[in-house]
């Protein structure tokens, strides 16, 4: 089970922009924190809610 990511982590990995500096994960390959989509930040936030309601 991995951790829900934070809604406003980076749009690659999840990672929150303190603490990113440079990251490896495909398909973005070596990236610098990058804002995430408004359907990114608006799926983890379903996200988190429905995991506090279960
Ligand atoms: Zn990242």
């Amino acid at each position: 089970m991995t951790a829900l990511t934070t809604p406003n982590g980076c749009r690659w990995c999840g990672i929150e922009q303190r603490g990113h500096f440079q990251q490896w994960k495909p398909p973005a390959g070596w990236h610098t924190w990058e804002q995430p989509t408004q359907d990114q930040i608006k799926a983890r936030m379903l996200a988190r809610r429905a995991a506090r309601n279960t």
